[in-house]
């Protein structure tokens, strides 16, 4: 492999695990500080986008897509499930989006391209 492109790699591995602590860090400040957990998830979505990481689905879930708030069930977003899809409902910007809840039978593989 060409050492750049390792190079790359080994970053996107190291984003990956900063995000999942940015994670972990955002979800234990919820309820504390807030603003540190709002900026934890813009740090998710900036490490996101920056390096095409695809989140998984329980991050995914937890930041609004339109105002990049993190999430928090039952405080500040309310989560519906309704014909196979999560219906989330974030209550920061009152946007409501929707992401394809894994059946246990099959998976249905259809997600937005420009995700
Ligand atoms: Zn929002």
């Amino acid at each position: 492999m060409h050492p750049k492109q390792k190079q790359k790699l080994e970053q996107k591995k190291q984003a990956k695990e900063t995000l999942m602590q940015l994670f972990q860090i955002a979800e234990q400040n919820f309820s504390k500080n807030k603003q540190k957990s709002d900026k934890c998830a813009k740090q998710i979505r900036k490490l996101q986008l920056k390096f095409k990481i695809k989140l998984p689905a329980e991050i995914k879930r937890r930041i609004c897509k339109k105002c990049d708030k993190f999430l928090k069930p039952g405080e500040n977003c309310k989560i519906r499930t309704k014909d196979g899809k999560l219906i989330i409902h974030c209550l920061e910007c009152k946007n409501i989006f929707r992401m394809p809840y894994k059946p246990k039978k099959k998976t249905i593989k259809k997600q937005k391209v420009k995700d």
